[in-house]
C-alpha cells in the first residue's frame, strides 16, 4: 500500500466498492456453485470448487475488514452484520460440501457464533441463508430426499433458536447478579461517609431525625462521588492510562480502599489493600508521588487481583495542606510507556480536586448537622411549651433532653413541702429500663445531690466525678449505675425551686461546653412549663372538685354520673345511686360551732371515699349532702353499702375541738334499670327515698322499693 497516497481516485472508489461488494458476491458465487448440483449435466471443471471456496473466504475477510477497531465508533448496521455473517455461513457450507459430512459441525460452530454475536434480524436472515445453503448441498449428491432435508433444517433452526434462549437467560442471570452488587454498592455507601469522615465514627447512632441525616448523607457521598468519578474521567482521557484507580485511606487508616476506577481492559481491581504493602505502601508512608517505568513489569502492584503486567505506574498522594493523608491517585500502563512530569503534574492537580470536594462535603456536613441540632433544639422547646398536662411536660423534658444531648440518662425530679419537710418526687426518668424503674419513687430530705442542688439551687459540675459510683443522686436506697459523668440543674421558676433536672452519660467527662449550655437552657424553658402544668393542674382541681372535702362538686358529679350511666344502659348493666344527708346536721353547727361542723364534713367525705370502690363517683352534692354512683351495682348491693356507711357513721364520734361529735345520716337508694334509666328520674327517686327516710325518724335507708306501693297508686 505504499502507492496508496499516489493511488488515483476513481481507482481507491473502485476498490472500495469492489470490497463492500466481495462479500456478497462470494455468497452469490457459493449459492451458484451448489445449486450447479440440480443441473447434473452441466459439466463441472476441476478448479471450480477451489476458486469459489477461496473467493468465499474472501469474502469473509472483505466483511472482517468493515469492523476493524478505526470504525469502532462507527454504528453497526445490519449490511455489516450480513457482510461478515453471509460468506462465514457459506464458507462453513462449501467446506462442508468439500471436504465430506464429517465436517457439517462446521457450519453449527459458524451458527452459534453468528446468533451469539449479532442482532436478531441478522442472526434470523442468516439462520435462513444456512438452511438454503444446505438444502443445495445435499442436492449435489443425488436427488434431494425431501424428508432429510426438512430434517436437516427444523435441525438447525431448533439449534438456532435453543442457543439463543440459552445465551439470553445467562445475561438475565449475569444482569441479576451485577443488580444485586448495585445494592451491595449502596450499603458501602454508609462506610464510604466513614472514609470520607464526613461523620465521625459512630457517631450515627445520635438519635433525632435519623431518616433525615441518613438522606443528606447519601446526597453529600454521591456528590463526592461525583466529584472523584469526573476526575477519574478526565485522568484517563488526559494520559492514556491502562488503569486509573483512586483509592482511599479507611477511617483506621489501616486500608486503602478502591473508591473508583476507569480501566480499558477488564481486569479486576482489588477492593482493600492494606496501607502499608507495595507502591501504594510506599506512597501513604512517604506521602509523596512515585513515578516508575520497567520493561520486565514494574513490582509492588497490588491493585489487581490477578497478575497483570503493568510496565508503567505513577501514584500521587491525596494529602491534605494540614499534612493529613487520605489515600492515593494512580494511573498505570501496560506499556513500558514513562509517564510525564506534565502526567504527574496533572494528577497531582486532580489530587487537589478530589480533596477539594471531600473538604466540600465536610463543611457542608457540619453546616447542615449544626442546622440540624438547632432546628432539633427549637422543636424541643416548641413541644415543652405545647405541653400542658404535667405527665406530658416531664414527658417532653427528659425524652427532649437525652435526645438533644446524646445521654444514656435523664430524670426529673420534684420538691413538695409536706408538714413543713421537703419531700423529692422522681417524676419522670429517660434511660435503661432500670434506670426507669426510679419513676415514681419518693425520698426525703437528704445529703444526696438532687437534696443538695435543691437545697443551694445551683447546678452540681458535670465534670467526671471522682468515685462515682458511690456518689448518692437521689437516696442511699436508690442507686444509679454506669455512669460516668453528670449534670443536675435546679429547675427554677417564679423564684421557686420546683425540682431537679439530672443529666448523666455512660462516658467519663462527655458533658461539653455546648451539651452543659443546651441544658442549662433546656432546664430554664423546662421549668417555665412545669410551673404552667402546676397552675394548670391546680387550677383544674379548684374548678372540679370541692374545697372543703375534695370530692367531686356537683357539676363534676353531674358529668360523671350521666357517663357511667350511659356506660350501664349501654352494656345492660345495675347501677345504683345513692343519696344521703347528715341528720340535724343545723343543731352541730349551732352547738359546736361552725368549724367543728366543717371537721364532721371532712370526716363523713372521708367515711364515704373509704366505702366506696374506685369506679364509683362520690360527690359533695350540696351542703351536707352527698351523692355516690355506683356501676354495677343493683338495689340490693346498693342496701348493703349504704346500710355499711350509715352504721360506720353512727358508730364514729369525729374530733372537734369542742369535743367529739357524733352524727347520723339518712340515705336514699334508687337503682338502673328498675327506676328508670335518666340520671335526673333516679336522682329524684333516690331523694324522694331520702325524704322518707328523714320522715320515718332519721338513722336509716330507704330504698326505691318502698315507694313503689306510692309510685303504683300515684300513676
Ligand atoms: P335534717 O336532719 O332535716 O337534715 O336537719 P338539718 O339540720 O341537717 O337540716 P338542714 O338541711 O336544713 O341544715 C343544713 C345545715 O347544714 C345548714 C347549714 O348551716 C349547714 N351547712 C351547709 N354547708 C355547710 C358547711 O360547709 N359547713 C358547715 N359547718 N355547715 C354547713
Ligand atoms: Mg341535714
Ligand atoms: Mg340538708
Amino acid at each position: 500500500m505504499s502507492a496508496a497516497p499516489a493511488m488515483p481516485t476513481a481507482l481507491r472508489r473502485t476498490l472500495r466498492w469492489a470490497a463492500a461488494a466481495l462479500p456478497f458476491a462470494s455468497v452469490v458465487a457459493a449459492v451458484g456453485f451448489l445449486a450447479s448440483g440440480l443441473f447434473p449435466t452441466v459439466l463441472e471443471p476441476f478448479w471450480v470448487a477451489p476458486a469459489t471456496l477461496l473467493l468465499v473466504l474472501a469474502g469473509v475477510a472483505a466483511g472482517a475488514g468493515r469492523r476493524t477497531p478505526r470504525r469502532r465508533d462507527k454504528e453497526r448496521g445490519l449490511a455489516d452484520d450480513l457482510a461478515l455473517g453471509a460468506p462465514l455461513v457459506a464458507a462453513s457450507v462449501l467446506v462442508a460440501t468439500l471436504v465430506g459430512e464429517g465436517l457439517f459441525p462446521l457450519v453449527y460452530l459458524v451458527m452459534a457464533g453468528l446468533v451469539g454475536f449479532l442482532r436478531f434480524g441478522a442472526a434470523s436472515l442468516l439462520v435462513l441463508l444456512a438452511v438454503g445453503l444446505d438444502a443445495l448441498r445435499m442436492s449435489r449428491s443425488g436427488a434431494p430426499r425431501t424428508a432429510e432435508v426438512a430434517a436437516h433444517a427444523v435441525f438447525l433452526l431448533l439449534f438456532a433458536a435453543t442457543y439463543r434462549l440459552v445465551l439470553n437467560a445467562r445475561l438475565a442471570l449475569a444482569r441479576r447478579a451485577e443488580i444485586d452488587a448495585v445494592r451491595n454498592r449502596l450499603r458501602e455507601v454508609e462506610e464510604d461517609a466513614r472514609t470520607f469522615r464526613l461523620v465521625d465514627s459512630g457517631s450515627t447512632e445520635r438519635a433525632g431525625g435519623a431518616a433525615a441525616q441518613e438522606k443528606w448523607l447519601l446526597a453529600s457521598v454521591q456528590q463526592v462521588e461525583g466529584a472523584v468519578g469526573a476526575v477519574l474521567d478526565v485522568a484517563e482521557l488526559a494520559i492514556k492510562s491502562h488503569t486509573c484507580a483512586a483509592f482511599l485511606l479507611d477511617a483506621d487508616d489501616r486500608m486503602l480502599r478502591l473508591h473508583d476506577c476507569r480501566s480499558v481492559s477488564e481486569d479486576v481491581q482489588r477492593a482493600r489493600v492494606p496501607a502499608g504493602e507495595g507502591i501504594l505502601g510506599g506512597v501513604v508512608r512517604r506521602g509523596v508521588a512515585v513515578r516508575m517505568v520497567s520493561e520486565g513489569g514494574v513490582r509492588g502492584v497490588g491493585w489487581y487481583q490477578r497478575h497483570v503486567r503493568v510496565k508503567a505506574v505513577c501514584a500521587v498522594p491525596l494529602q491534605e495542606q494540614s499534612g493529613q493523608l487520605r489515600g492515593v491517585l494512580l494511573a498505570d500502563r501496560l506499556e513500558a510507556e514513562a509517564f510525564t512530569d506534565g502526567d504527574e503534574q496533572l494528577l497531582a492537580t486532580l489530587a487537589r480536586e478530589v480533596l477539594r470536594a471531600l473538604e466540600v462535603e465536610r463543611v457542608l456536613g457540619e453546616v447542615r448537622r449544626g442546622r440540624d441540632e438547632k432546628a432539633r433544639f427549637f422543636s424541643a422547646i416548641e413541644e415543652l411549651n405545647r405541653a400542658v398536662d404535667p405527665g406530658a411536660v416531664f414527658a417532653a423534658v427528659v425524652e427532649n433532653a437525652r435526645a438533644l444531648a446524646a445521654l444514656d440518662f435523664v430524670a426529673v425530679t420534684l420538691v413538695q413541702e409536706e408538714d413543713g419537710a421537703r419531700v423529692h418526687r422522681v417524676a419522670k426518668v429517660a434511660g435503661s429500663p432500670t434506670a426507669r424503674a426510679l419513676e415514681g419513687r419518693s425520698f426525703p430530705d437528704n445529703n444526696g445531690l438532687v437534696a443538695n442542688v435543691v437545697r443551694y439551687g445551683a447546678p452540681l459540675p458535670g465534670r467526671a466525678l471522682p468515685n462515682m459510683e458511690q456518689k448518692v443522686v437521689f437516696d442511699d436506697a436508690t442507686e444509679v449505675r454506669g455512669l460516668g459523668a453528670l449534670r443536675i440543674l435546679p429547675l427554677v421558676a417564679a423564684d421557686r425551686i420546683l425540682g431537679t433536672l439530672v443529666a448523666g452519660t455512660k462516658a467519663r467527662g462527655a458533658l461539653g461546653e455546648d451539651v452543659l449550655r443546651m441544658l442549662e437552657v433546656l432546664a430554664i424553658q423546662a421549668a417555665q412549663a412545669v410551673l404552667r402544668a402546676q397552675l394548670f393542674e391546680q387550677t383544674e382541681r379548684l374548678a372540679t372538685t370541692d374545697g372543703l372535702t375534695a370530692l367531686a362538686n356537683r357539676r363534676t358529679f353531674q358529668s360523671r354520673a350521666a357517663q357511667a350511666l350511659a356506660q350501664a344502659r349501654r352494656y345492660g348493666r345495675a347501677c345504683a345511686v345513692l343519696i344521703t344527708d347528715i341528720d340535724h346536721f343545723k343543731a352541730v353547727n349551732d352547738t359546736y360551732g361552725h368549724p367543728a361542723g366543717d371537721v364532721v364534713l371532712r370526716g363523713v367525705a372521708q367515711m364515704l371515699r373509704e366505702q366506696a370502690r374506685d369506679t364509683d363517683v362520690v360527690a359533695r352534692y350540696g351542703g351536707e349532702e352527698f351523692a355516690v354512683v355506683m356501676p354495677e351495682t343493683d338495689l340490693r348491693g346498693a342496701l348493703v353499702i349504704a346500710e355499711r356507711l350509715r352504721e360506720a357513721v353512727a358508730a364514729r364520734s369525729f374530733q372537734t375541738e369542742l369535743g367529739p361529735v357524733r352524727v347520723t345520716l339518712s340515705v336514699g337508694l334508687a337503682a338502673s334499670p328498675e327506676d328508670g334509666t335518666e340520671m335526673d328520674a333516679l336522682v329524684q327517686l333516690a331523694d324522694a327515698c331520702l325524704y322518707r327516710a328523714k320522715r320515718e325518724g332519721r338513722n336509716r335507708v330507704v330504698t326505691s322499693e318502698a315507694l313503689r306501693p306510692a309510685r303504683l297508686q300515684a300513676s
